[in-house]
Formats: structure tokens, C-alpha cells, sequence
């Protein structure tokens, strides 16, 4: 269903996908842990895969909001193998920004963004390179972090 997804303003080619702006973004996410379980959703599906040996035998962490391999023995978040690993900047600011670059009728430049969701011009310039390298390389990923499902969730029941 996500197969070939190109976008064109902000929105993809089955002529869906309305995105959410940044203030649905702050408002379905209002915590870095929101944001968190959003991702592990549509990741993972509810069941979290070892990015290391891609078992799904864990035990979690909810204090550490990471979770334990059984099989390995290590922990992960589900930012790992994500654009999102290992970057101090808050999630619901990467959301945001997200939002931003997609729904940007032209390029957005880094210092309008940075400008918009408060961070300085060098994060911002950051996180706009991280942004349009991901959407060429996980495109689907970013597509559906701020997706606005109830546009269409009817279409998905069956
Ligand atoms: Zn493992």
C-alpha cells in the first residue's frame, strides 16, 4: 500500500495524505514519549524488533522507554536505524520540522524552519540536510510520521 509514493506538494501521488501542520503535530504529540510510541507504531506495529539480530523476543524498559533483546541482550529505542538515533534534539521538534519540509509548497530553507520551531540556525540547518537526505532514503517513514489518518481511515477498515 505504501509502495512508490512520490510527492508532489506535500502530498502523494494516490492523492492522499493530507499532513498534519505543526500545530497538529505539537497537539497529537505532546511529549517526547507521544512521539515515541507514534514511532514504535508505525515501525514496529506494536511488536519491537531488535534492530541488532531482528529478534522479537523483548522484555521492556518503560523507565528508560527503550526495550530489552532477549535473544542478544542488548537494548534499543526505536530510533535506532532511524534518522532520529543518537540526536539531542526532541523529537516533537523533529516532527515538526518534518511537517515543515513536507508541507512546504517550495523549499523551505533551514533558517525559516529554525526560525519556526525554535532552535538555533545551525540545528535548523541540521535538521533540514538530515530531512531531505531521509526522504530520499526512507521516504515512507517521514510520509507517515505526519500523516493525518483520520483523513482516510475509513478507507482502511477492512
Ligand atoms: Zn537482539
Amino acid at each position: 500500500m505504501y509502495g512508490n509514493i512520490v510527492l508532489v506538494n506535500g502530498r502523494d501521488n494516490l492523492g492522499r495524505g493530507d499532513k498534519m501542520n505543526i500545530i497538529q503535530v505539537y497537539q497529537r504529540f505532546p511529549s517526547h514519549e507521544s512521539c515515541l510510541k507514534h514511532l514504535e507504531k508505525i515501525r514496529w506495529h506494536g511488536k519491537p524488533v531488535c534492530p541488532y539480530c531482528k529478534s522479537d523476543n523483548s522484555s521492556p524498559l518503560p523507565k528508560e522507554l527503550r526495550h530489552h533483546c532477549n535473544t542478544c541482550n542488548t537494548s534499543y529505542s526505536v530510533t535506532v536505524g532511524t534518522i532520529f538515533h543518537k540526536t539531542k534534539i526532541d523529537l516533537q521538534k523533529w516532527f515538526a520540522a518534518i511537517s515543515l519540509v513536507l508541507n512546504a509548497k517550495k523549499e523551505i530553507s533551514s533558517r525559516q524552519l529554525a526560525v519556526h520551531i525554535e532552535v538555533n540556525k545551525n540545528t535548523g540547518w541540521y535538521l533540514t540536510m538530515r530531512i531531505r537526505r531521509a526522504l530520499a532514503e526512507q521516504p515512507g517513514l517521514l510520509q507517515r510520521i505526519v500523516e493525518d489518518k483520520e483523513a482516510y481511515i475509513g478507507g482502511k477498515t477492512n
